[in-house]
């Protein structure tokens, strides 16, 4: 049996770390994704539960209050946090645990746990970035250039994690996103 690990997946909003994570999941068999909470609005499509929690400030504040959650940080204006019992129980299991977060909650992650195994997923260039953040039609001017200003700054935090991946092609990342979590994996067999 392999001991859990936890994978912490960041890097600026439209590198494709979610499409990555969801390519990875189906082809790890002990992997399980947390789901964070947020007092973002859903998009069209997202379910509450599966996408995120979402919650409103006030529950959001009592999560914090009751020490729920293992990181939290205000991204682009909300609040994400990970939820802490149920990743401790997952690792406990024997998991292989991902979070999907910001820089932020990554590094507070690290302090907390440093056996936790830091990836960072680059855009190709800034300039691609910007393109696939246009491509997606969800957001509006204002929230591109929030979204751009955040991208330079988490780009630079690249040194403080364990591994860094360039998406510049989704099938070759995510093949060496798959094959970071199973080395790693392997590393922590009983
Ligand atoms: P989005 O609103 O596009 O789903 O996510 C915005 C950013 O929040 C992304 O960088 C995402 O990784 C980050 N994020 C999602 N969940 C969490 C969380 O639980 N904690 C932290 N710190 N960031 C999160």
């Amino acid at each position: 049996m392999r001991r859990g690990n936890l994978f912490v997946i960041s890097g600026p909003s439209g590198a494709g770390k979610g499409t990555l994570v969801q390519m990875v999941l189906p082809r790890v068999a002990d992997a399980w994704l947390s789901v964070s909470a947020t007092t973002r609005q859903p998009r069209e499509g997202e379910v509450d539960g599966v996408h995120y929690q979402f919650l409103g400030e006030d529950e959001f504040s009592r999560l914090i209050d009751e020490d729920g959650l293992l990181e939290w940080a205000c991204v682009h204006g909300c609040h994400y946090g990970t939820p802490k019992s149920t990743v401790l129980e997952h690792m406990n299991a024997g998991d292989q645990v991902i979070l999907e977060i910001d820089v932020q909650g990554a590094l507070q992650v690290k302090e907390i746990i440093p056996e936790a195994h830091l990836v960072f997923i680059a855009p190709p260039s800034m300039e691609e970035l910007e393109r696939r953040l246009r491509g997606r039609g969800t957001e509006t001017e204002e929230k591109i250039a929030l979204r751009m200003g955040n991208a330079r700054h988490e780009m630079e935090l690249r040194p403080k994690y364990d591994v860094c991946l360039t998406n510049d092609n989704l099938d070759e990342c995510a093949d060496a996103l798959l094959a970071y979590i199973e080395n790693k994996a392997l590393e922590t067999r009983y």
